[in-house]
């Protein structure tokens, strides 16, 4: 999956150093830490999109055009679902008195990936940036995004100068060619490379960071390796999990979920199985609306309570109009079957692919919480790369049922982080 999400981000421009300034990264302090992560992996993915652009071609011609845009839409809006992407770039650019047209259209581009095409401001907006920028330079970006506004279902045109697609990575490497970098293997490499030719000697290079740009749960890319590729995953000091004991702090605040039955979008992303949600289920944390944006599952649980981890957790991912995340563990104890999970694996795609949406099909995510809404709440990470801080945690007591035979049914045997050092934080009750 990570090729099709590497190639949407690069044709849609977004991997280009311009949009995301990571040549002027120095300037922006703590900022610029929290986005280190997410530039790595836009780095990767540009040199990734370069080695698959022949791979791709194949597989477009494999496919009538627009159904191809479509799968690769799809895989795009899963990663950018939760938000994360695009609460890192909103906080570099926080700082920004008045950002450039490249910039505007770049988050206006992430808004767009993480609100979906059905949103009618994201989709102003984003159109209002297409027309401040200059038509040349931004060709690359203006193309894919009417392709995947299009392929979303929206009613655009694309423009018959987009019918042919210029080489992408190209267009990354000279908005990169075009500022300063203040990093010196940056440097180097476009001294040496200056128009993203490959030679033998890069390509071998690329090959390694190829391989190191995918993660997994155990082995080469396990946890302890995260860091490499993910800086926040290895010096972040507020990483989730935790394992989960006292003394607890009281708070005086309850979380009230507020769900609804929706249509059933399920996938299987190839790190656990995650359930997309249509808008209109909310959270009330403290009286302050999250909306319920995916959820998803781990085995083990990730969090574990006195040094033992449950059968699984299920993590209901949030969202707040600040772009702040919010994440609600449901744990899993082994016990009677549940009804809820066993509509979901019934559709839960065993391997790795798009997400499905099969027909007349409607869940509440309501069916998988306790009654009990007693809580654990810490401050705490993206338990998955690239580990971006600053989301809430909030883990219920009670426990839900699942029964042995649904936990083996689930396709991923092990897919949980190790528990995390606490350090300076305090874990909290109501
Ligand atoms: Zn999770």
């Amino acid at each position: 999956m990570f090729k099709t999400i590497a190639i949407v981000i690069l044709t849609l421009g977004l991997g280009g150093a311009g949009y995301f300034g990571w040549t002027q990264k120095s300037a922006y302090g703590t900022a610029a830490k929290e986005v280190a992560a997410l530039t790595t992996q836009l780095e990767e993915a540009e040199k990734k999109a370069e080695e698959t652009a022949e791979e791709l071609v194949t597989s477009e011609e494999a496919l009538p055009p627009l159904e191809a845009k479509v799968k690769e839409f799809d895989a795009v809006k899963g990663v950018f679902a939760n938000g994360a992407v695009l609460k890192d770039l909103e906080a570099l650019y926080a700082k920004d008195k008045k950002l450039s047209t490249e910039k505007q259209l770049g988050l206006a581009g992430i808004r767009m990936l993480t609100n979906g095409g059905k949103d009618p401001a994201t989709i102003e907006a984003f159109l209002k940036a297409i027309e401040m920028t200059d038509w040349k330079g931004q060709q690359q970006v203006i193309c894919a995004a009417q392709k995947a506004l299009a392929a979303s279902g929206e009613k655009v045109k694309v423009m018959s100068e987009c019918k042919e697609e210029a080489p992408a990575a190209k267009g990354g490497k000279d908005a990169k060619d075009g500022k300063e970098s203040k990093d010196p293997k940056d440097a180097k490499a476009d001294k040496a490379d200056p128009k993203g030719k490959k030679d033998d000697g890069h390509g071998a290079k690329k090959d390694e960071k190829h391989a190191a740009a995918h993660w997994d749960y155990e082995g080469e890319m396990g946890p302890e390796h995260w860091g490499k590729e993910f800086p926040t995953c290895g010096k972040g000091k507020s990483q989730s999990p935790l394992n989960i004991k006292g003394p607890f702090e009281k708070v005086r605040f309850n979380v009230v979920p507020d769900y609804k039955p929706g249509p059933l979008k399920i996938l299987n992303n190839g790190h656990t199985i995650q359930v997309n949600v249509t808008p209109g289920s909310k959270i009330r944390i403290d009286g302050k609306a999250f909306d319920l944006l995916q959820f998803h599952f781990h085995r083990p649980s990730e969090e574990h309570i006195n040094g033992k981890p449950s059968a699984m957790v299920i993590h209901f991912v949030h969202k707040n109009e600040s772009g702040e995340l919010a994440v609600l563990g449901v744990l899993l104890q082994e016990g009677n079957e549940n009804p809820g999970i066993k509509t979901l694996w019934s559709y839960a795609p065993t391997k790795e692919g798009a997400e499905v949406a099969p027909e007349n099909v409607a869940f509440n995510p309501t069916n998988l919480l306790p009654r009990e809404m007693e809580f654990f709440h810490y401050d705490g990470s993206l338990t998955t790369p690239p580990c971006t801080e600053k989301v809430k945690f909030y883990i219920l007591k009670t426990q839900v049922n699942i029964s042995k035979e649904q936990i083996t049914q689930f396709p991923f045997k092990m897919n949980a982080r190790p528990v995390q050092p606490l350090n300076e934080r305090k874990i909290f009750t109501n």
